[in-house]
């Protein structure tokens, strides 16, 4: 069968070639790929900064954001042949840790998970894979177009449950969020706070393409100026971008018991003139808390589910900007000024 793979380690390597088809041994539940969305993290993989292959292969399908139908399934599965399915992208570690034994391995303590298309484990660009029932999520049948966004929408389902924790700490009556970046995740936080009511202030550098657009037309409110200069106090802030200054700025512009949340990552080497004094000073006199997210785990994909289920879809599938057939790969590895969400569709 068909699927792009990549020899981890060596730069450029992406190519489209024959993989056996996936070993009865990787599960019951046979499932034929729809598409697979493309980011940073493939990116990394595919200039070698990143990813290692299945044990026994010199070869790693890429592909963690994934969209399936069922073709087999035995009675017990808990989906059947048609149905609409994502694999979860993180697998416990073998040991397992203490968090993994929990089913959450997003929270793995020793590093030791895997993760289909990024580390272990082949991923879902590919015709066909195979899954145990624990590692899929059933879909909606109308969100075919769109379920390709489900494994972005898991990481701020995640981001939102902990923030809604962390509150849990105290009084809790968020009104205002912003969300610095508006590419896919960012533009999904969004979402999932005008879901919950917020008055919800999107920050990016652009001023025009698609992501203006799009968070009008979610009722947030788009700002091509930065937090600090808005003037805007948020209540909650889900940080997208990882890049240094603006991770300073929401850490230093949240409201009095504001809640931060990183979910970009920064790559290492960055020094910037910090007051940390101020920092500390406004972090403990406000009730601050900022705190990182990272993967997600079953309930986070359940979440993301319904979140996408009650979402407009023709906003949704504004987001995907291209799709391409998956012999066109390497253009969707081409980035474009007006690109939020890149598509390979799989299946011919
Ligand atoms: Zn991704
Ligand atoms: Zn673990």
């Amino acid at each position: 069968m068909r699927a792009l793979t990549v020899r981890p380690g060596v730069k450029d390597s992406l190519t489209l070639t024959d993989l056996p088809e996936p070993p009865e041994s990787d599960g019951p539940i046979l499932v034929e790929t729809i598409a697979v969305g493309l980011c940073g993290t493939d990116v990394e993989i595919v200039n070698a900064e990143y990813g290692e292959a299945p044990p026994g292969s010199d070869v790693l399908a890429l592909g963690h954001e994934n969209l399936g139908r069922v073709i087999a399934a035995p009675p017990d599965a808990g989906v059947a042949a048609g149905d609409l399915v994502v694999g979860i992208v993180r697998r416990p570690d073998p040991e397992p840790c203490a968090a993994c034994r929990m089913g959450e391995w997003d929270m793995c303590r020793n590093g030791r998970y895997t993760e289909h298309g990024i580390k272990g484990l082949h991923g879902f660009t590919r015709e066909r894979w195979r899954a145990t029932p624990d590692a899929v999520v059933k879909l909606d049948g109308t969100l075919a177009d769109i379920g390709v966004l489900l494994e972005p929408t898991t990481i701020v389902a995640k981001a939102w449950e902990q923030i809604e924790r962390i509150g849990r700490r105290a009084y809790f009556g968020p009104t205002v969020a912003a969300v610095t970046g508006a590419g896919p995740v960012g533009l999904l936080a969004a979402l999932l706070g005008v879901q919950r009511g917020l008055e919800v202030h999107v920050f990016d550098r652009v001023t025009d393409g698609p992501k203006p657009g799009l968070v009008a037309d979610l009722g947030a409110h788009y700002h091509s100026t930065t937090l600090p200069d808005s003037g805007i106090r948020p209540d909650v802030t889900i940080e997208c971008t990882g890049a240094p200054t603006v991770v300073v700025d929401v850490m230093t512009h949240s409201a009095v018991d504001g809640i931060v949340c990183l979910t970009g990552v920064s790559s290492v080497g960055s020094r910037l003139p910090v007051d940390i004094g101020d920092l500390n000073r406004s972090a403990v006199l406000g009730n601050d808390v900022v705190f990182g997210t990272v993967n997600a785990n079953r309930r986070h994909y359940e979440a993301a589910a319904a979140a996408l289920g009650a979402a407009s879809r023709a906003w949704l599938s504004r987001m995907i900007t291209r799709r391409l057939p998956l012999e066109k790969f390497a253009e969707g590895f081409e980035r474009r000024a007006d690109d939020v969400k890149v598509v390979l569709e799989v299946a011919t």
